[in-house]
C-alpha cells in the first residue's frame, strides 16, 4: 500500500517578507548613494472597506520599505475628470514614481480612461497597455504585481519552467494574461484557459503548474490536478461561516488538491501577501528608470 502524500504549501508571507527585506535594502542604498527616495501614490475613490483596508496596508508596507508613501482620497460621488486631474498632478509630480488608483472605482468612472491617464512610467500596476504589450513584445515593462507574486512562488519551487505545461484558468488583464504570458518567457508550454474552454477538468490535468485566477470559491477539484503538480492559488473569495464572521478561500478545493499535487499556495498566506511587495518592487524599478540608473535586483 502507498502512504498518501501531502503536498508542501508555499509559504507566501515568508516568500513576501524576503521580497521586503530585499527592497528596504535596495531603498537604503539608493537613499545613501544616489539622493533617489522611491515615491508611491495611491488613489481611492470612495469607502468601500475593502478597498480602503488594501490601499492601508500598502501604504503601511511603503513606509516600512523607506519609500514615501502618498494618498489620495476622493468621495465615491466624484467625478471622472477629477480623477483625471489628480492623475494629471500625480503624473507630474516628480516625487511620485508609482501611481496605483485602486479598483474598481464607482460606476461614473471607466477605468480604461483612468488607466490609459496614468504615465505608463509610473504605471506600477502594470494595466497601461503600453506596458501589457511590452510585456508581450519581451520589451522590459511595469507588470502586474499578482502575476510577479506567483512567478515568484512558482519559481521558488523549480530551477527552471523550461518544458513545463502550465495551464492558467482565467484570462484577465489584470491576473491571467500576464501570468500566461510570464510564464511563456519563462520557456512553459502555456494554455490560457477561461469560461468557454471545453473539459476545463481534462485541460487542467495535463498542468505541471496550474494556476486559478477565476473568483470561485473552490471551483478547481481535487482530480483536476495532476499528480507531483504546482498549484498557484490566486483567488481571494469570502465565503459565510455558522459564526458569520465568514472566511477568506481560494479557488482551488485545497483539502483535495493537497492530496495530488507536489505543491500548493494556500488561501491566505499564498499568492495575496506577494502581491504587496511587488507592488513595491515596481515603485522602486519606476523610481530607477525615471532617475536614469539601471535596474535593481530585485
Ligand atoms: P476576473 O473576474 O477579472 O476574471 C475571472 C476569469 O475567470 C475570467 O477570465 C473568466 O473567464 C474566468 N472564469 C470565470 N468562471 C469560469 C469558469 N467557470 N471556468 C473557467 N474560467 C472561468 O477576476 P481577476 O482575474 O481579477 O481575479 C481572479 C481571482 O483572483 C479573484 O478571486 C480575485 O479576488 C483574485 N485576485 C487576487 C489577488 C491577490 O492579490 N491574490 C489580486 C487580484 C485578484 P471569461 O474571461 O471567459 O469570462
Amino acid at each position: 500500500m502507498t502512504t498518501p502524500t501531502i503536498a508542501r504549501p508555499i509559504d507566501g508571507k515568508a516568500a513576501a517578507a524576503a521580497v521586503r527585506e530585499k527592497v528596504a535594502a535596495e531603498v537604503a542604498r539608493l537613499s545613501r548613494e544616489n539622493g533617489l527616495v522611491p515615491g508611491l501614490a495611491v488613489v481611492l475613490v470612495g469607502d468601500d472597506p475593502a478597498s480602503a483596508a488594501y490601499v492601508r496596508s500598502k501604504g503601511k508596507a511603503t513606509v516600512a520599505a523607506g519609500m514615501r508613501s502618498f494618498e489620495h482620497r476622493l468621495p465615491a460621488s466624484a467625478s471622472q475628470a477629477e480623477l483625471l486631474d489628480v492623475v494629471a498632478l500625480l503624473n507630474a509630480d516628480p516625487t511620485v514614481h508609482g501611481i496605483l488608483v485602486q479598483l474598481p472605482v464607482p460606476p461614473q468612472i471607466d477605468p480604461h480612461a483612468v488607466i490609459m491617464a496614468i504615465d505608463p512610467r509610473k504605471d506600477v500596476d502594470g494595466l497601461h497597455p503600453e506596458n501589457a504589450g511590452r510585456l508581450a513584445s519581451g520589451l522590459p515593462a511595469l507588470v502586474p504585481c499578482t502575476p510577479l507574486g506567483c512567478l515568484h512562488l512558482t519559481k521558488s519551487v523549480h530551477s527552471s519552467l523550461a518544458g513545463l505545461e502550465a495551464v492558467v484558468v482565467g484570462r484577465s488583464n489584470l491576473v491571467g494574461k500576464p501570468v500566461a504570458q510570464l510564464l511563456l518567457a519563462e520557456n512553459a508550454t502555456v494554455t490560457l484557459a477561461h469560461s468557454k474552454t471545453r473539459d476545463l477538468p481534462a485541460v487542467c490535468r495535463r498542468a505541471d503548474i496550474l494556476v486559478a485566477a477565476v473568483g470561485k470559491p473552490g471551483m478547481i477539484r481535487g482530480d483536476w490536478v495532476k499528480p507531483g503538480a504546482t498549484v498557484i492559488d490566486v483567488g481571494i473569495n469570502r465565503v459565510a461561516t455558522d459564526d458569520g464572521k465568514g472566511r477568506l478561500t481560494g479557488d482551488v478545493a485545497y483539502d483535495e488538491a493537497e492530496k495530488v499535487a507536489g505543491h500548493i499556495t494556500p488561501v491566505p498566506g499564498g499568492v495575496g501577501p506577494t502581491t504587496v511587495a511587488f507592488l513595491l518592487v515596481n515603485t522602486v524599478r519606476a523610481a530607477c528608470a525615471a532617475a536614469g540608473l539601471p535596474a535593481p535586483a530585485l
